[in-house]
């Protein structure tokens, strides 16, 4: 895989104006739709989330350009609607810190990512110890973190990593479904709806970012 990225120094020097050029004052991203694919739930979150910048990671660049695109084409065809959100072609398993800043989330959603059966690569899985300590960092306290896929022992994985990490709590399920930002993440994205096609099942999880940092 040409992992050939290229990626800025640090967040601050990102003019983020290039991605949401019509919103006023700081406008870093606060939602993130890790590994969106096609993107159909970055655009399904911006009228969802007017006051938050979504923003769609995607390491593939045909398919983060398309993503692009259909977010052009929405601001074009209804004019004041998703400028709020916005794509980029990054590895964010490797480059997070050059895009985020610290406490800068307010949600995270990482939805049907790639299962990696085989044991040797489960360290390529998106959800693991290390990398969950990255999110925690980047989300501010009291935020979330979602998880979704159509793969059981996929989800037991996401649960217990996420259960076992200290900087997350689980939200309660029937608590958690009142978020209508669970539904868009079950509903919206282009291998959830591929799922829904072919009857099977999704499994889903909502954390909370704890409050407190704790001590080092
Ligand atoms: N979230 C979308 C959905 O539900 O329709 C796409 C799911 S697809 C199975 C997984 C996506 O993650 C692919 O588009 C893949 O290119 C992307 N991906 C895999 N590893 C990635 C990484 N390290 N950084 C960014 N995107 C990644």
């Amino acid at each position: 895989f040409n992992d050939n990225l290229s990626y800025p120094l640090d967040p601050q020097s990102i003019d983020w104006t290039t991605y949401y050029s019509e919103i006023k004052g700081a406008c870093h991203p606060t939602v993130l739709d890790i590994g969106c694919g096609f993107g159909g739930l970055t655009v399904a979150l911006s009228p969802l989330l007017p006051s938050s910048r979504i923003m769609g990671m995607e390491i593939r660049a045909k398919v983060c350009e398309y993503v692009r695109l259909r977010i052009m084409s929405l601001r074009n065809e209804t004019p004041g609607t998703h400028h709020n959100a916005a794509v980029i072609r990054a590895n964010t398993m490797k480059n997070l810190l050059n895009f985020i800043a610290p406490g800068t989330l307010e949600k995270i959603f990482i939805c049907f990512p790639d299962p990696h059966f085989k044991a040797k690569n489960h360290r390529r899985r998106i959800v693991t110890y290390d990398l969950l300590t990255e999110y925690a960092y980047f989300l501010s306290p009291g935020s979330k973190l979602y998880l979704i896929t159509d793969v059981e022992e996929l989800h037991k994985w996401h649960v217990e990593k996420s259960d076992s990490h200290e900087m997350f709590d689980r939200i309660p399920d029937d608590e958690a479904i009142k978020d209508p930002c669970v539904k868009l993440m079950i509903e919206t994205t282009e291998e959830g709806k591929k799922v829904e096609r072919s009857g099977s099942s999704k499994y889903w999880a909502v954390y909370r970012r704890v409050e407190a940092t704790p001590p080092v």
